[in-house]
């Protein structure tokens, strides 16, 4: 008889090259002669649909125009100048929601042009050259913190920079990239990307990245306020939901963003421990890539668990059926009630929920799932608000960012607004950074 696999979370499931293959490019970069085939594709469309599905307006048909003409640099230019961080929303846009959702061969055919993977040849050909594309207007004198280096930070950094203000980041953790660096998903963005990219944007100059300051511990806003002409605020969501199950705290539990966050910092992914029977909690991206992780790690089963139906879940149906590929059972419209162990975790019950008129409601129907780990990914929240106006968890803007506080401005997954998209905290940070040059220089 074949050795149980032991239960209990473990490092070393598998062996190191099937970790590799686990882990390799979800989407492969495309060579010159199929970039070329795919661009032919295009139909070019006026008032294309796809630029606008996109949050950074990229302009689609010119971009891809360029590669079919041969000239991929030229492509990425225009890109870069939409989207700085068009090198990572290449590789992690919900491409299917977005542009290529929108694209109308996709409509036609079921089959979009391959916007996504055209963007990443593109960007990666002018990223593999030496030097910045951009060169920074004349200095103007004025100084402006961003607190955050994530996608919004980063964006907006990069604009403020490029008409001539010095800029100074304060982040909190040790390298920047935000949830780019310790949140994506693995196979998404391999290689270092994150941190290539967020070292690459920085090389337009102008910009002092400070590590390890935190806001609200080591610098105070007002301060901030006091010695700046500006500050934007691109600090995301710190904080993670808690699920308030019935039974004691029990070894194997935890929180899915701490999870990733070590898996994406490990030098050996052999190192890390996973169980055997996996069970994650939540219906967004980071539920998904959590259980797509563990499985690749070497889990025996992974269940992901989702309280309301397959249609209602923050993850597209193409994320979804990724995960089932990869093995991952994906049960709907149950929520978890209680956990079971004895200082360790051993079970999770849920009970079948359903839609009715007055919302969700449970059905009284229970099943337990053997489990001896268990993520919890049922959303982040914002940490500390700093005196900002709050509104449904997220900071009050108006326009282009302004929130209600003097010379403080607000982008990404920390304002409202937005979608929790990377995309869209590009797109929120540079037109911050376009209205706060513009109150400068009034
Ligand atoms: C697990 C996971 C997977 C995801 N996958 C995808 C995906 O595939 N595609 C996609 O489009 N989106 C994805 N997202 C969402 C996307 O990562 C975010 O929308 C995006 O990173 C938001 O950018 P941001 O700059 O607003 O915030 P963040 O990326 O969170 O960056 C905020 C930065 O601010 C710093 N910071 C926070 N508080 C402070 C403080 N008080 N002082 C100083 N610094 C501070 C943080 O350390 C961080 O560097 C995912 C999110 C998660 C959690
Ligand atoms: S919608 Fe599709 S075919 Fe039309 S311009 Fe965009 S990518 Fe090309």
């Amino acid at each position: 008889m074949p050795a149980q696999p032991q239960t209990g979370p473990i490092a070393g499931r598998l062996p190191a090259d099937v970790l590799a293959r686990n882990f390799s490019d979800l989407h492969p970069p495309l060579s010159a002669h199929e970039a070329q085939v795919a661009a032919d594709r295009c139909y070019f469309c006026h008032d294309a649909p796809c630029v606008t599905a996109c949050p950074t307006e990229i302009d689609i048909p010119l971009f891809i125009r360029e590669i079919q003409a041969g000239r991929p640099e030229t492509a990425a230019r225009e890109i870069f100048e939409a989207n700085i961080l068009g090198g990572m929303c290449a590789r992690v846009c919900p491409t299917e929601v977005l542009c290529e959702g929108a694209c109308v061969r996709e409509a036609a055919e079921g089959k979009p042009v391959q916007i996504g993977l055209l963007q990443r040849h593109a960007t990666d050909s002018l990223m593999a050259r030496q030097g910045h594309p951009f060169t920074r207007a004349p200095r103007t004198g004025k100084r402006v913190a961003v607190v955050g280096a994530g996608p919004a930070g980063l964006a907006c950094a990069h604009r403020l920079a490029r008409h001539g203000h010095d800029v100074v980041i304060f982040e909190g953790a040790p390298k920047p990239g935000g949830l780019n660096e310790y949140g994506i998903a693995a196979y998404k963005t391999v290689d270092d990307f994150a941190a290539r990219e967020a070292a690459w944007i920085m090389g337009i100059g102008g910009i002092e990245l400070r590590h390890e300051q935190w806001l609200g511990r080591d610098v105070t806003l007002d301060a901030l306020r006091e010695e700046y002409d500006a500050v934007f605020l691109g600090i995301g969501l710190s904080d993670v939901n808690a699920l308030g199950l019935e039974g004691p705290p029990l070894e194997g539990m935890h929180d899915a963003v701490t999870f990733i966050s070590a898996l994406r910092q490990t030098e050996d992914l052999s190192t890390l421990p996973i169980g055997r029977d996996v069970v994650v909690i939540g219906g967004g991206m980071t539920a998904i890539d959590c259980a797509v992780q563990a499985k690749g790690l070497g889990a025996e089963t992974v269940t992901l668990v989702y309280r309301r139906a397959r249609e209602r879940m923050g993850a597209s149906l193409y994320e979804q059926e990724l995960a089932a590929r990869r093995g991952v059972r994906l049960i709907y419209e149950a929520a978890p009630v209680s956990v079971e162990g004895e200082g360790r975790l051993s079970a999770v019950v849920f009970e079948r929920m359903a839609e009715g008129p007055d919302g969700l409601a449970p059905t009284g129907e229970r099943f337990s799932l053997s489990a001896d780990q268990l993520f919890r990914a049922v959303g982040q929240r914002l940490g500390n608000a700093n005196g900002l106006e709050i509104a449904h968890g997220k900071v009050v803007t108006q326009g282009r960012g302004r929130t209600g506080m003097d010379k403080v401005w607000a982008g990404g997954d920390c304002a409202g607004g937005g979608d929790d998209l990377t995309v869209t905290a590009v797109a929120q940070g540079r037109d911050a950074a376009e209205d706060i040059h513009g109150s400068l220089m009034e």
